[in-house]
């Protein structure tokens, strides 16, 4: 009985994301697809990711799936519709004018959407809510097609727009984890199809905080971990948007090694030409390698950081057997 039920909110989900393309397509004003060529996306990326364009009528999807045999229920459950606080049992469209993102599972099931409006208006993304189908710290956006990718390096983003972007570019492995944080769900899901990522969140202050959350839940997993910035631009869709697939390759090329990323985080927060503040950085520093897993790990970045900060090893070995004590 469950199973049937959740099959029919698979169904409504797999009709609503057809009439959103329909919709897209039929707009006599164009607006999604203005609106996505005006971003850069080709008609190949608009079918393969199944976007979509919400109309601004706000019962016309309800009505529509209503007509296909939905009932009320199916279609609330589905996070296709809102009760209408001000009457009994009336619904409306969650979503209405904006651009719909299908959010698919790995076996390429509608499980969800995510809705952008076609300009400055808030809230811009507007997200399916937990549903019986839809659990945010359990897919990722783009996963589907990603684990088709012979190259087994996944990309880790913000949001869709990262996602289409990079597989425009060639860059097929892109995931998004959709604006919530990188869960423990996420990673053993990576861990399926991946041994490696590079995350490539957005410059600001929230992507350096959500990369620093992300990388011990992805080690703890088994995953290699590198990071990489596209400075210059405040996600990768507008890096390249502004230097090219070119450009983001030699990103991925250079990516650091998740360790060298969290200390050179951990040297911003430390003035190193201030003996306290050297003195409190090296501490830090040596409690970060004696996190690391094994001892050629340790001796490895045991060489990285002392090239890098100027430190003299044996200074360095020998606060590291002091705090290994105290830890221990
Ligand atoms: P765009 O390039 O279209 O402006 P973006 O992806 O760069 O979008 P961000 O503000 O960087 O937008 O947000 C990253 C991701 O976080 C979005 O793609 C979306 O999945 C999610 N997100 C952003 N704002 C919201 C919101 N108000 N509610 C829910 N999710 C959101
Ligand atoms: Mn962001
Ligand atoms: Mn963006
Ligand atoms: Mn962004």
């Amino acid at each position: 009985k469950e199973l049937s039920f959740k099959q029919r909110l698979l169904d409504a989900n797999k009709e609503a994301a057809r009439y959103y393309y329909y919709q897209m397509m039929n707009d006599p004003k164009k607006k999604a697809i203005t609106y996505l060529e005006k971003r850069g996306i080709d008609e190949i990326n608009r079918k393969k990711f199944g976007l979509g364009y919400a109309n601004f009528f706000r019962d016309d999807t309800y009505k529509y799936l209503r007509s296909k045999g939905f009932t009320d229920q199916e279609l609330f459950e589905a996070g296709l519709t809102a009760k209408d606080k001000t009457k009994q049992e009336s619904y409306y469209d969650r979503f209405f004018d904006r651009l719909m993102f299908p959010i698919f599972d790995v076996h390429n099931r509608v499980i969800g959407f995510g809705g952008r409006v076609l300009g400055d208006n808030n809230p811009k993304y507007l997200n399916t809510g937990e549903t019986k189908l839809f659990d945010k710290s359990r897919n990722l956006y783009g996963m589907n097609i990603a684990r088709m990718a012979r190259n087994k390096k996944l990309i880790i983003v913000e949001g869709y727009m990262d996602v289409i972007a990079l597989h425009q570019a060639g860059f097929t492995t892109a995931v998004a984890s959709l604006g919530t944080a990188f869960t423990t769900g996420h990673a053993s899901l990576i861990r399926r199809y991946a041994e490696e990522v590079v995350i490539a969140y957005d410059t600001d202050d929230a992507g350096i905080n959500a990369t620093l959350r992300a990388i011990p839940i992805l080690k703890k997993a088994g995953i290699s971990v590198r990071v990489l910035s596209v400075e210059g631009a405040k996600d990768p869709d507008e890096y390249i948007e502004k230097f090219g697939a070119k450009g983001f390759a030699d990103l991925i090329e250079r990516a650091e090694p998740s360790f060298m990323y969290e200390i050179r985080q951990l040297e911003k927060t430390h003035n190193l030409k201030d003996p306290e503040g050297r003195t409190n950085f090296d501490y830090a520093l040596a409690k970060k390698i004696l996190t690391l897993e094994n001892e050629i790990e340790i001796e490895n970045y045991l060489d990285a950081v002392v090239d890098k900060y100027n430190i003299k090893r044996s200074a360095m070995e020998s606060l590291l057997g002091k705090i290994g004590k105290n830890i221990g």
